[in-house]
């Protein structure tokens, strides 16, 4: 059992192992925005967590957005007059630009050349590209193969189709003490690509795994949804229910050895950005906050005007600051298992610290009470001791215990500590609000 209580916040020592296994075991499914390889994914993460799966259909309107047609691919590959396959989608899920249309059919080098995709500046890596919203069909592959492409007669077979069918995307909501959610999200849409977008994926399920059965004052929603379509899909479909969100963040590419980096909501100034503040900064590690800017992944959604939630998003080195992102590079020895480690315990500081930020009212604020009276100068220590007279002073109604904790230079836990003293003493109380 966990607790998301300060009292045992600390994450367990196997999860980077887990998340690693994990992603590793999602590797190699060519996913989408929508689709089978989608849905493959969500019944790998029902095993580890209770996932509901909600299926939206082709067609349905979801704010300024349109659910498209569900894609489907099988196999693609392209042959040259010998009969071999020069680009072959067996090999790596990544050859066929995501979303192609159906082809069959016989083109020049020339022509075969229009729906290549390469990276020069990296010739041995395999470009991840997609053709979401647009009617293409196409290859993506190294550099260094389609320099060695002669001019012949070549054999287009991409298997795909493009039909009616639906979007779908996965949803656990571990219930709290409280109606209140705090919002996990992130996008589960990319085919064979381990730091965006399986680190998040994988940790987020992994966090679920391990919050599922402890104690908690807030609901925790966790969102496995394909980038863009299924943030707005969500947001339109559960207009009504996010004034419940407080708090949220958004994960991804959490697996790579840089330092980790938070994004702050739109507000700038909410709850979820001052705490993730808070933990990079007393951890004492190199770290990066920025501030919000309208483009990255489904944070554009939630912090769009009409719903400005309080949702930051958390990562390692920000998407397309790594030559590897969205790359066949990004595979398994880009991500470890002790990044991932240590991602998933500062998210899980984070969410600990926001599941104990209370406010209280002292309830005997004129003069100091006498606390030797009540044992709790007896047993206390220097130390314990200041961090009562702090929650004392400033538990005015106003501020919250992260407020105290920063003020005093304290820490979170011993501020915490001293203000559950205090209640059981029957000198503070919890702010109703
Ligand atoms: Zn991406």
């Amino acid at each position: 059992m966990v607790n998301i209580g300060y009292k045992v916040a600390a994450a367990p020592k196997e999860a980077g192992r887990d998340i690693y296994e994990l992603i590793a075991e999602l590797f190699p499914i060519c996913r989408s925005i929508t689709g089978n390889g989608f849905r493959q994914t969500m019944d790998v993460l029902k095993r580890y967590i209770p996932l509901e799966i909600h299926d939206i259909p082709t067609g349905t309107q979801v704010f300024d957005w349109t659910v498209p047609k569900e894609w489907n691919v099988r196999d693609a590959y392209v042959k040259n007059s010998r009969g071999e396959r020069v680009i072959d989608f067996q090999k790596s899920n990544l050859h066929v630009l995501n979303y192609s249309t159906p082809v069959r059919r016989t083109v020049s080098l020339t022509e075969l050349k229009e729906h290549l995709y390469t990276l020069p500046e990296h010739p041995d890596w395999i470009p991840y590209k997609t053709s979401y919203y647009r009617d293409d069909w196409g290859f993506c592959l190294s550099h260094n193969s389609m320099m060695r492409l002669q001019d012949d007669q070549y054999d287009v077979w991409i298997d795909s189709t493009l039909e009616d069918g639906a979007l779908t995307y996965g949803e656990c909501l571990l219930q709290g003490e409280e109606e209140t959610e705090i919002l996990i999200s992130c996008h589960a849409c990319h085919p064979s690509l381990a730091n965006d977008n399986l680190s998040g994926v994988a940790l987020a399920a992994m966090l679920a795994r391990h919050l599922g059965p402890g104690r908690r004052r807030y609901s925790y929603r966790f969102l496995f949804i394909p980038g863009t379509i299924g943030a707005i899909t969500w947001l339109a479909h559960n207009e009504q229910s996010t004034n419940r969100i407080k708090n949220g963040l958004v994960l991804t590419g959490l697996g790579d050895a840089g330092m980790i980096t938070y994004k702050k909501s739109r507000r700038g100034n909410a709850e979820i950005d001052r705490v993730a503040a808070y933990v990079l900064k007393q951890a004492g590690q190199g770290h990066k906050i920025i501030d919000f800017h309208p483009y990255g992944y489904d944070e554009r959604q939630y912090c769009s005007p009409g719903f400005d939630l309080p949702v930051g998003r958390i990562s390692r080195t920000p998407y397309g600051e790594y030559p590897e992102y969205h790359t066949s590079a990004d595979n398994l020895d880009f991500v470890s298992p002790e990044k991932l480690q240590g991602s998933f315990e500062t998210i899980m500081k984070i969410l600990s610290i926001l599941d104990n930020n209370r406010v209280y009212q002292n309830l005997n604020s004129k003069c100091e009470p006498q606390l030797g009276r009540r044992g709790l100068y007896r047993t206390a220590d220097g130390h314990k001791e200041l961090a009562l007279l702090w929650v004392l002073n400033l538990s005015d109604g106003k501020h919250a215990l992260l407020d105290i904790a920063e003020r005093s230079g304290m820490s979170f836990s011993a501020i915490c500590e001293a203000a559950d003293a205090l209640v059981e003493k029957g000198l503070l109380e919890e702010k109703t609000k």
